[in-house]
C-alpha cells in the first residue's frame, strides 16, 4: 500500500531531488537567463529563457503544489505581483470583484487604485453573510470571490466550503488568499476553493529575508491561462529568492507548530491584562470565527491582534515601548513583530470602508521562548497601567 506523503515528508522532498549532474543533494541554484540549443529549437528540459522557466523556480513551484495539494503552482516576485497576474487573468473589464471586508490593505489598493480605473469594480462584502454573498455573487458582474481568512488585521474567519459551494452555484471564482493560515494550517483547495494565494514573503519564507509570492490551483483552464500569463506578464521572482523560499519552506511545518504555541500563550496572557478591551484570536473559544477555524484549520495560527481600552494613544504606546517584538510591518518570520495597523501596514484603507479601528495592535509572534515574549509584552503593557504581573504581585 503506497500511502500519501505527508505534510512535513512533502515539504522536505517535493521538487527537491538531488542534482543528476552531481548527486549534490541541494538542488542547485540555476542563475542563468538563457540556456544552450542543442541545434536550434533543441531545447534540453524545455528550457529556453528563465523569464518562461527556470529549474530553481520549478523547483520551487513542485514544492508549493505539493503543500496546498494542487496541481499547478506559479510563483512570483511578490504577494501583490501574484494577485495582479490573477485578477487580470479572471476578470475583465465591467466584471466586479466581491472582497472580503478587512482584506489586507495592498490587496484592497491593487483593486480599488490600479484595476478600478481600468474597469475592474469591486464591492466590499461580509463574508459572514452567506445570503448577502450568494446575492452579490448571483449578479452578471460578479467574477470573484475574494477571501481571506484568517483575515489581516482583524482575524477574522471565513466559512471556505461554504463560500466554495456558492461560488460554484454562482459560476463565479473563489480565491482565497492563504498567508495567515499558511498550507501547513489550512490547505482552501481540499475545501473547494478554486485559486489560492500566498504571499511567500511571510510564513512559508518565514524568516523575514526574501519577498515573493504564489498561486495555487486545480482548474485545468486557469492552471493554463495563469501559466501563459505568468510568462507574458512577467512578474515571477528570480532564482536566488526562488532558492532562499525553498530553504524556509522545509521547516515550515515545525516553525508553525511553534507560533501556534506561543500565540495561545500569549492570547491567554493579554486577556489578563487590565489594558487590554479585547484580543483578537481565533482560537479563543468566544472568537465568533472559533468553531468555523477548529473545523477548517488544524491550528490557529501565530497572528493576533488586540484592542487597547485607552485608545490610539496607549495602542501607539505599547507598539514603541516593547524591546524584543521588533515594531515593524509583515509577519510570519521567526522573530516577533508589533505593529499599529492603523498607521502602518493599513494605512492605504483609511477613510474606506475597510479601515482598521485605532486602538488595534497586531503581533506576529515568533518561534522564541515564549517567557521572554510574555515578559516584553508585561513590561510594555505597563506604560498604560496593564501588567498583568504587576496586578499579580
Ligand atoms: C503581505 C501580504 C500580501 C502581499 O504580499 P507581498 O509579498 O507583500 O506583495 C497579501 N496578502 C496578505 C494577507 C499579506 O499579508
Amino acid at each position: 500500500m503506497s500511502r500519501v506523503p505527508g505534510f512535513n515528508t512533502r515539504a522536505v522532498h517535493a521538487g527537491q531531488e538531488p542534482d543528476p549532474a552531481t548527486g549534490a543533494v541541494i538542488p542547485p541554484l540555476h542563475l542563468t537567463t538563457t540556456y544552450k540549443q542543442d541545434g536550434v529549437g533543441g531545447l534540453r528540459g524545455g528550457y529556453e529563457y528563465s523569464r518562461s522557466g527556470n529549474p530553481t523556480r520549478d523547483a520551487l513551484q513542485q514544492q508549493l503544489a505539493a503543500l496546498e495539494q494542487g496541481t499547478t503552482a506559479l510563483s512570483f516576485a511578490s504577494g501583490l505581483a501574484a494577485e495582479d497576474t490573477l485578477l487580470r487573468t479572471l476578470c475583465r473589464p465591467g466584471d466586479e470583484i466581491l472582497l472580503g471586508g478587512d482584506a489586507y490593505g495592498g490587496t484592497f489598493r491593487l483593486i480599488s487604485r490600479v484595476l478600478e480605473p481600468w474597469g475592474v469594480g469591486y464591492r466590499p462584502i461580509d463574508l459572514d453573510d452567506l445570503d448577502a454573498v450568494r446575492a452579490a455573487a448571483a449578479q452578471p458582474s460578479t467574477r470573484v470571490i475574494w477571501c481571506e481568512t484568517p483575515t489581516n488585521p482583524l482575524l477574522n474567519i471565513a466559512d471556505i466550503a461554504a463560500l466554495a459551494q456558492i461560488a460554484h452555484e454562482t459560476g463565479t471564482v473563489l480565491v482565497v488568499d492563504n498567508t495567515f493560515a499558511s498550507p501547513y494550517l489550512q490547505q482552501p483547495l481540499t475545501l473547494g476553493a478554486d485559486v489560492v494565494v500566498h504571499s511567500t514573503t511571510k510564513y512559508l519564507g518565514g524568516h523575514s529575508d526574501v519577498v515573493g509570492g504564489a498561486l495555487v490551483t486545480s482548474d485545468a483552464h486557469w492552471a493554463e491561462r495563469l501559466t501563459y500569463n505568468q510568462n507574458a506578464m512577467g512578474a515571477v521572482n528570480g532564482p536566488f529568492d526562488a532558492w532562499l523560499l525553498m530553504r524556509g519552506i522545509k521547516t515550515l511545518g515545525v516553525r508553525m507548530d511553534r507560533h501556534c504555541a506561543n500565540a495561545e500563550r500569549i492570547a491567554a496572557f493579554l486577556l489578563d491584562s487590565p489594558a487590554v478591551a479585547s484580543v483578537l484570536y481565533p482560537g479563543l473559544p468566544d472568537h465568533p470565527g472559533h468553531d468555523i477555524a477548529a473545523r477548517q484549520m488544524s491550528g490557529f495560527g501565530g497572528m493576533l491582534s488586540f484592542r487597547l481600552r485607552d485608545g490610539e494613544e496607549a495602542a501607539l504606546r505599547v507598539c514603541e515601548r516593547t524591546r524584543l517584538f521588533t515594531l515593524a510591518e509583515s509577519l510570519g518570520g521567526v522573530e516577533s513583530l508589533i505593529e499599529h495597523p492603523g498607521r502602518m501596514t493599513h494605512a492605504s484603507a483609511a477613510g474606506s470602508p475597510l479601515e482598521v479601528p485605532a486602538d488595534l495592535v497586531r503581533l506576529s509572534v515568533g518561534i522564541e521562548d515564549v517567557e521572554d515574549l510574555i515578559s516584553d509584552l508585561d513590561q510594555a503593557l505597563a506604560t498604560v497601567g496593564g501588567s498583568p504581573r504587576a496586578r499579580e504581585g
